[in-house]
């Protein structure tokens, strides 16, 4: 294919790894965000391997590795009595297994890294306060426009993001319980939590039916309840997901990240599949002689691992949030599982076959 011009719609995580994408694919990117400045929002990211395979494959990684910490490993526990369910090692023979490690990164320093590796090469160009109102006005687009996107409803309308029951509430605090991912089941709800950013602080999530954490989680165990207190604010936001799409691209306008396939964040796997995607994209642009049929060769390789992943994150979001008459069976088969069962459950995810083999 010739050397060509995109444009980006949108400078979070799909946005900036697929303006290196295309500028690794030999091409030139302008990247349009319509904020002011990249501002440090968001709070923390898991990467699996399957992360960390793409920022690999995208020359990212060497970036943004300094920026990520190494729990040692996950903890499920019962929110209730704080007994602890299952602990799956995320040291050596974990990354043996999956061949990359397991890390955890502030969203806003893996966009800075990301943003750093994008400012290094000439042929991508990044201005923000640049909304765009229509991208019709453009040849080449990527929308990486979020979950909310507005080209996605342009291209496709009847995709508006579907809102769910679920809130989000999230929070930083300075008190550092452990260094685990540990993850807290409890009726109707969960929260999350692990350090992150230098100095470190813990990045605490909560998933609620709407009420404040506080009030969901009001029975639960002292050490659940001691880190809540913790949390002086919390950012809100509801849950909601895009209906799964057959298709991505509209000619030579496609869709990726959340723009494409906004999931439930049940599976920390949201950001992975926005840079898998870039990943693909530079794989896409170099295989195809035409940009229409790299956009489509893109949607066509990804669409069924993204619902796939989207079809899990729904699941596992209810087995989490199973009400008191039937958490204590599934807390039973959770403790009785072995963790080599778990990982062989997630291989799926972490060691994407098809891709993983990719240079
Ligand atoms: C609670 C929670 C926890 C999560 N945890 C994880 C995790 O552990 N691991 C993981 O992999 N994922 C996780 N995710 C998912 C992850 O955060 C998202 O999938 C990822 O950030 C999506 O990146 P994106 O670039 O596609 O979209 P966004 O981050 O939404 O970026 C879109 C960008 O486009 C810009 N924009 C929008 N419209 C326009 C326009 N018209 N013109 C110009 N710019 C525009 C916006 O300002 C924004 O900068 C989590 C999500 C949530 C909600």
């Amino acid at each position: 294919m010739k050397p060509n011009i995109f444009h980006i719609i949108g400078g979070g995580i799909a946005g900036l790894a697929s303006a290196i994408a295309v500028t690794n694919a030999g091409h030139q990117a302008i990247l349009l965000e319509k904020a002011a400045k990249f501002e440090a929002f968001g709070a923390g990211l898991q990467l699996g391997p399957n992360a960390v395979r793409a920022l690999q494959q995208l020359g990212a990684w060497d970036a943004v590795s300094p920026i990520t910490a190494s729990p040692p490993e996950i903890l499920i526990r019962n929110g209730v009595n704080g007994k602890i369910l299952k602990r799956i090692m995320l040291g050596k023979s974990f990354e043996q297994r999956f061949g990359m490690p397991y890390r955890v990164a502030h969203r806003a320093d893996l966009v800075q890294a990301l943003l750093k590796v994008a400012q290094s090469k000439p042929n991508i160009s990044i201005a923000t306060n640049s909304e765009v109102l229509d991208h019709t006005i453009y040849k080449n687009v990527i929308a990486a426009d979020g979950i909310w996107s507005k080209t996605r409803q342009s291209l496709f309308p009847g995709t508006a993001a579907i809102i769910m029951p679920e809130f989000f509430y999230r929070t930083l605090v300075p008190s550092l319980v452990s260094d685990c991912i540990t993850l807290w089941l409890y009726p109707g709800g969960h929260v999350v939590h692990y350090p992150i950013g230098n100095p470190a602080k813990l990045n605490l999530i909560a998933i609620t039916q709407g009420q404040t954490p506080q009030i969901h989680f009001a029975k639960a165990c002292d050490a659940l309840k001691h880190i809540l207190a913790q949390a002086a604010e919390w950012t809100t936001w509801p849950a909601a997901y895009v209906p799964p799409l057959k298709n991505w691209n509209d000619g030579n306008v496609t869709l990726i990240g959340d723009a494409a396939h906004g999931t439930l964040p049940y599976l920390a796997q949201g950001a992975a599949m926005a840079l898998e995607d870039a990943a693909g994209l530079a794989q896409a642009l170099i295989s195809e002689e035409k940009i229409d049929k790299a956009f489509h060769s893109l949607s066509q390789s990804r669409t069924e691992r993204t619902t796939a992943v989207h079809k899990a994150s729904l699941r596992t979001g209810k087995i989490y949030h199973l009400p008191t008459a039937l958490a204590g069976p599934r807390n039973m088969v959770i403790q009785m599982l072995p963790s080599q069962l778990n990982l062989k459950q997630s291989e799926w995810i972490w060691l994407d076959k098809k891709n993983a083999g990719r240079g």
